[in-house]
């Protein structure tokens, strides 16, 4: 497991070993938590995060879902992150941004219940190291009904654990997750996207979060030449595509070789997922002038 040297709780940086929460932490219990996941690169000149006022906007999305109010402005925030990957030493490394109900009554309104904010970084590489088996799951992914749409709730990621139990206890790496009415909505913290015909489909599902890694990869592909969509997806769709692929903050872009025991086409990761991830991996390390917008140096 990867380790630091701090962690940032509530304004002040700890040491490692002190950023510990009361067993009392309503977030542990019902999990009335948010977060977000961002990418820091060695990119040239230095350590640079992955469009970090994205991610801080969002994370402050998931807030006002909660109704928590987080004490902090984004640029405080923004600035705590740079410095704790500065004090970290960190290069290519993962950025946790997290706030939580705090130590509190018992019960499941969090009224009188501080939110507490935290932040930690770690020297990560990659996710994953290999092309990916995935199967479809049995759990549903949770639709705009039961969610808010385009947040990161912690206890919406017990559906994703569910999932990723169910998928490797069959012997596969990930799961495919569908939405209410069956269309394919996503990986358990991962976008797919699907290459048929030379082109690349991602679901528009409401169930998913559409993320910023999505985002970033439907933008790039104009540039590339390479067409893209975004509507309903069908399962069979996605067994019966040339490419297939997940992509994420953590992720990156991840080929996807075999889904519900079928091989997508001849099994190996495809051409234009390893153009779209030759692509993707130049940007964040800093390799291509026209994305240095989404580059924030520490
Ligand atoms: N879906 C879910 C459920 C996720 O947790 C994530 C990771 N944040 C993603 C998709 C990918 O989003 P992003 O590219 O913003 O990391």
């Amino acid at each position: 497991m990867s380790k630091a040297r701090f962690a940032w709780m509530g304004g002040k940086f700890v040491k490692w070993q002190d950023a510990k929460v009361h067993i009392l932490t309503h977030a542990l219990h019902y999990g009335s938590s948010i977060f977000e996941g961002i990418h820091s690169y060695k990119a040239g000149k230095g350590t640079a995060m992955f469009r970090l006022d994205d991610h801080i906007n969002r994370f402050f999305n998931s807030a006002d879902a909660l109704s928590m109010k987080l004490g902090f402005t984004k640029k405080q925030i923004k600035k705590a992150v740079k410095e704790l990957v500065r004090r970290n030493n960190i290069g290519n490394g993962y950025i946790r941004p997290l706030a939580y109900y705090g130590y509190g009554p018992i019960g499941i309104f969090p009224k009188g219940v501080p939110t507490d904010v935290a932040l930690v970084a770690i020297p990560w590489e990659h996710y994953y190291s290999k092309d990916l088996r995935i199967i479809a799951s049995n759990f549903r992914r949770h639709s705009e009904k039961s969610a808010v749409f385009g947040t990161k709730i912690g206890g919406n990621y017990a559906n994703s654990i569910l999932a990723m139990y169910e998928a490797r206890k069959k012997g596969y790496d990930e799961a495919l997750m569908l939405d209410e009415k069956g269309y394919v909505a996503e990986g358990p913290a991962e976008n797919i996207f699907i290459v048929k015909n030379g082109c690349l489909i991602t679901p528009n599902s409401r169930s998913a979060l559409h993320g910023i890694t999505r985002n970033s990869i439907l933008e790039i592909s104009k540039d590339m030449g390479i067409g893209a969509y975004e509507r309903k997806v069908r399962l069979n769709e996605v067994e019966n595509a040339d490419e297939v692929f997940f992509c994420g903050t953590a992720t990156e872009v991840a080929p996807v070789v075999e889904v519900n025991n079928k091989k997508i086409w001849d099994g190996k990761a495809g051409e234009v997922t390893l153009r779209i991830k030759n692509k993707y991996m130049d940007i964040v390390r800093g390799k291509d002038k026209k994305y240095f917008k989404w580059l924030t140096f520490i």
